[in-house]
């Protein structure tokens, strides 16, 4: 009798999202007021563990220590790449085979656009309706007297459907000391005439905004583009522009593209593991970083969330994840209630569908 009591009041402490268990009621409570656990966490298909990241459910997957009997079933029935659960083994062969993809395309690109055959393409010609997510990247190269400080040399923007939108050679407005040719292909003659650093950046500006005023620029049903990109800061900062950050969606920022110690994830490590193929291998196009962000930005952007009407903590009507609510009310209600009122701190991708 006593023992059992005893395991169900644990019960009654394990936190319905990451399974923590706690002693007392008031410290599963005090876990859900910081942990903002919510439905757009990534979740083990098997035991329905949420994770902080995908980094640490394939750590609860594959390992080094993972959950034995998930590990089982995963070995099974899971895909490697965007680690959901499959009914059986063959539907599960089937779907990575689609889930893998390749640089393929991407190869061909880079050998026309390093002939120079794609510059300046299509980003003049009113190229206005449709596709209103890009991905942008650039490759730089290096000035200052020991070559170190970062320039744009080369940058790329493509649409949702990895359609090349510009591509152009830069030329930066301070001389270029290194050239970094084994990575960037870049030769003093490429950037000799190239369009200069200013017209980039307001053709790029332009572009983005899509006619809509910098600072009436809204997260939703506006005419400005959504950015992709990788380090994205980085970027726009070399690019001298300015993007506001409600419509910046980048790969190197985004919590569940994270490592579960909050550092950001390499674009070389996050295709390798998400998307299945290598790139940055040898000299390197920006298009090939634009595809790569853009693909991760879509596979994250259609994860099947449940919809809520208010999906952050900071919504009011979330009165700040418990802030507003009475210890002794939330000790109360149980530990899946708790979740079911708790919500996300991140903004979801899946929240542009
Ligand atoms: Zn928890
Ligand atoms: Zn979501
Ligand atoms: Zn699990
Ligand atoms: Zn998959």
């Amino acid at each position: 009798m006593d023992s059992r009591n005893e395991s169900s009041e644990t019960l009654r402490n394990k936190c319905a999202a990451c399974f923590r268990q706690f002693n007392r009621m008031e410290h599963l409570v005090e876990h859900m007021r910081i942990s903002y656990h919510s439905v757009h966490e990534p979740m083990c298909g098997i035991c329905k563990k949420h994770c902080r990241s995908f980094e640490s459910l394939r750590e609860h997957l594959i390992g080094p220590l993972p959950k034995q009997e998930c590990k089982n079933i995963f070995s099974i029935r899971g895909c490697k790449f965007c680690l959901n659960i499959f009914d059986s083994y063959s539907s599960r062969m089937i779907h990575q085979e689609r889930c893998q993809l390749s640089n393929l395309s991407t190869g061909l690109i880079a050998r026309m656009s390093s002939l120079g055959l794609r510059d300046h393409l299509m980003i003049d010609n009113g190229y206005a309706v449709g596709n209103q997510v890009v991905a942008l990247a650039c490759k730089m190269v290096g000035g200052g007297s020991d070559g170190s400080l970062d320039l744009c040399g080369r940058v790329c923007l493509i649409d949702e459907n990895e359609n090349i939108i510009f591509h152009t050679y830069v030329k930066p407005p301070i001389p270029v000391t290194n050239y970094r040719y084994e990575s960037t292909g870049i030769r003093p003659e490429y950037l000799r005439d190239a369009m200069p650093l200013k017209m980039v950046q307001s053709k790029i500006q332009n572009f983005l905004c899509n006619g809509e005023p910098m600072w009436k620029i809204r997260p939703r049903g506006g005419k400005a583009r959504i950015l992709v990109g990788h380090g994205l800061d980085h970027d726009l900062d070399r690019l001298q522009l300015e993007y506001p950050a409600v419509m910046i969606r980048d790969t190197a920022k985004y919590p569940p593209l994270m490592k579960t110690s909050k550092l950001s994830n390499s674009l070389k490590y996050l295709t390798q593991a998400y998307l299945g193929y290598d790139i940055q291998t040898g000299i390197q196009d920006p298009y090939e970083d634009c595809v790569a962000t853009m693909r991760l930005y879509m596979r994250m952007r259609y994860q099947r969330h449940a919809v809520e009407a208010y999906p952050f903590a900071s919504d009011p009507q979330n009165r700040n994840n418990f802030a507003s609510w009475r210890q002794a009310e939330l000790e109360r209600v149980s530990p899946e209630e708790l979740l079911a009122i708790s919500r996300s701190d991140y903004y979801c991708w899946c929240l542009d569908s």
